[in-house]
């Protein structure tokens, strides 16, 4: 037993080592790939079912290092988050999507969500930053929505932050609550918060139209997000059949798979060409 456990101790402190080993590269990696603005950001439409019409595009980051890869979003912004380095990605990220609705043609002018982390709305000059931002491009702030979690809403209800959500949706800004039914959190934000838009998570589309459970809660989240008066995008759908079920329940927009994956700001324009605005 004393042998195994020693075995066992070896073993651990080589997984240790690795990972730590992994980790770092990861961090160094992140690091120089801001320091050379070696980022890039792809472009998800949101699609009404019904009119087939693009009514919007979610913009999503990306990363490819040297030698790791490509890194998915899902691991390297939590690592932002954890290093310190999220405002500064995120900054990247808003002028980067900003630069690119100024530079787009005339055909895809539809409005862009750019995602934004917590400790994003920490910063007291965010608002002021977007506005002098879109004003340098002379940008519409319609133009321009940003997803915010449910968690990073229920930090929200502080009064400096709901002052700062209020500054944003009186410019114009749209503020969607992304991943919605996922943050384990009352529903009072809803109704103290200037929102616009439930974005209902991926996890409650996945089974349908299988899953009669699911379809029940969706029915729910649409109801309330009627009863509220606020818009709703389907998140994560990958079938015609789900989009059948959830423009029948009352949720026309979608996103995901089925529709088009994020694609770069030129493959949009030319998908945009093809099927007119
Ligand atoms: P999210 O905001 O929930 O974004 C949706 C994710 O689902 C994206 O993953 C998208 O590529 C993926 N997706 C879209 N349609 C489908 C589908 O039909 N099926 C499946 N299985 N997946 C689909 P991605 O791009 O890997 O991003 C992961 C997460 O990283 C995002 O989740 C978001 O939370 C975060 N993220 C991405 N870009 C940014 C950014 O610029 N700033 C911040 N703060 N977070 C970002
Ligand atoms: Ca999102
Ligand atoms: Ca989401
Ligand atoms: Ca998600």
């Amino acid at each position: 037993a004393k042998e195994a456990g020693r075995n066992h101790f070896c073993f651990y402190n080589a997984m240790m080592g690795e990972r730590n080993y992994a980790d770092l590269a990861l961090e160094h990696g992140l690091r120089k790939a801001l320091r050379q603005q070696d980022l890039f950001v792809v472009y998800q439409p949101k699609i009404d079912v019904v009119s087939r019409q693009w009514v919007g595009l979610e913009a999503l980051v990306r990363w490819t290092d040297e030698q790791l890869g490509p890194v998915s979003p899902a691991e390297f912004i939590p690592l932002a988050e954890k290093l310190g380095l999220i405002e500064e990605l995120g900054e990247w990220v808003l002028d980067e999507v900003i630069r690119q609705m100024a530079a787009w043609p005339q055909q895809v002018r539809i409005p862009v969500s750019i995602n934004v982390s917590a400790r994003q709305l920490l910063d007291g000059q965010f608002a002021v930053r977007i506005a002098k931002r879109l004003a340098a491009y002379q940008l519409p702030a319609q133009r321009l929505e940003l997803e915010l979690t449910e968690s990073c809403l229920v930090l929200g209800q502080d009064s400096t932050q709901k002052t700062l959500l209020r500054d944003l949706r009186a410019q114009g800004i749209g503020i969607s609550v992304d991943d919605f039914g996922t943050g384990y959190s009352s529903l009072s934000y809803l109704r103290q918060l200037p929102l616009d838009t439930i974005k209902i998570d991926a996890s409650f589309i996945r089974e349908l139209p299988g899953n009669r459970e699911d379809a029940q809660l969706v029915w729910a989240i649409i109801g309330m997000a009627r009863a509220l008066g606020l818009d709703l995008v389907a998140e994560g759908v990958e079938t015609a059949a789900q989009a059948t079920l959830l423009a029948g329940l009352g949720c026309c927009v979608c996103q995901g798979y089925w529709l088009a994956r994020p694609a770069s700001a030129d493959q949009v324009a030319q998908w945009m060409d093809e099927v007119g605005p």
